[in-house]
């Protein structure tokens, strides 16, 4: 039986390192995702180990790369690195395992709009209703600069459950058109008591996919960082919701598999929670030119990271915005929704050819 496993493995990674046995109930290979960092080239160092399952106790089938850290179930290894024939070839040998066995990706929850999920919409007597209208549609710096029929086309909504009290609510619905994540902005800045954004529990911002279902594949894609970046330019346009791509996440294996070209939209200056950066920042703002140099600089090692990943994954045709304002959300609150596409176009900069494209 674990012969046939084996055998599959063996297909797509090369052979194992000799002296790892199948009867140990472990066999260690090269690592795929240590050969997209080291461009393209196997570095023969046998650092994934595949565990069997064995008698009841066992673990279940699990690929771990201490070097990498990539730690997924074996049946998303192949899923992100094995040919379609080898997954299918795959799935059914595990059918022929017990099932307490089987590779189980971890459980996400299914995301759930709140039971009083109600659109924003213009022209309320609802006081709360009018303040999140104002706050998606007002110009800079109150507001977001949302045009209204953006409002609508994305689907923006309130709650008054404590979870989503205060925010505009953003639902993202997968590739079937099914919701799968849900993101709220508080409707202002800098609360002590209360984060910036609250998004469905259960679910993070890697298991999912942005709003999959307006997305053509085959079509030039955009990533930003945050869902006002993506209002900016919500076509072909995936929201990171975040400044990294996270090995395993949906939208990497996406990307692989359809190489699309990449424009990369994230923030000129965005840094970290680090306290000395944020107090830079605020510096920064009062319009000094020295600190923006350093915070500039951080955000390019944001981007650069970025744009290696993206050569690591196969995207040969890469681009990155060297924006006229911090981020995609700021063109959209100081210039304004017909502004973005031509500060856009003339913000692409073409990211050079990188060694580890393969
Ligand atoms: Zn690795």
């Amino acid at each position: 039986m674990s012969a046939v496993a084996a055998g599959i493995l063996t297909a797509f990674l090369g052979r194992p390192k000799e002296g790892s046995y199948l009867s140990g109930g472990q066999l260690s290979y090269n690592c795929p995702r240590c050969r997209e960092q080291n461009h393209g080239e196997w570095d023969n160092k046998y650092n994934l180990d595949i565990t069997f399952p064995g008698a009841r106790g066992r673990p279940p089938l699990v690929a771990s790369c201490w070097k990498c850290s990539l730690s997924v179930p074996t049946n998303q290894l192949l899923r992100l690195y094995a040919p379609a024939n080898l997954l299918q070839a795959w799935r059914s040998y595990e059918q022929t395992l017990p099932p307490g066995t089987r590779s189980v990706p971890r459980a996400v929850r299914a995301a759930q709009l709140p039971e009083d999920f109600e659109r924003v919409r213009e022209h309320s007597q609802d006081p709360y209703m009018q303040a999140a209208w104002f706050y998606l549609t007002a110009p800079g710096p109150e507001g977001r600069g949302l045009p209204p029929f953006l409002v609508q086309e994305l689907g923006f909504g309130i709650s008054r459950e404590p979870r989503w009290l205060n925010r505009v609510l953003l639902p993202s619905y997968d590739a079937e058109g099914e919701l799968n994540y849900v993101i709220g902005r508080l409707l202002w800045d800098n609360d002590p008591q209360q984060p910036p954004y609250a998004t469905t529990a259960g679910v993070k911002r890697t298991d999912i996919i942005f709003n999959e279902h307006r997305l053509d594949w085959n079509q030039p894609v955009m990533l930003v960082e945050g869902i006002f970046d993506y209002a900016a330019y919500p076509y072909n346009t995936v929201p990171l919701l975040g400044k990294s791509l996270v090995p395993g996440m949906p939208l990497e294996a996406r990307l692989r598999r359809y190489r699309p070209p990449v424009i990369l939209g994230i923030d000129m200056d965005a840094v970290g929670p680090d306290p000395l950066a944020l107090a830079l920042r605020e510096v920064a703002r009062g319009g000094q030119e020295r600190p923006r140099d350093v915070l500039r600089s951080r955000a390019a090692g944001d981007r650069e990271a970025l744009l290696q990943r993206l050569a690591e994954l196969g995207i040969e045709q890469r681009y990155w915005l060297d924006l006229p304002r911090n981020d995609m959300g700021k063109l959209l609150q100081h210039d304004g929704y017909r502004a973005v596409p031509a500060l856009v176009a003339h913000a692409m900069r073409p990211d050079p050819p990188r060694l580890a494209t393969w």
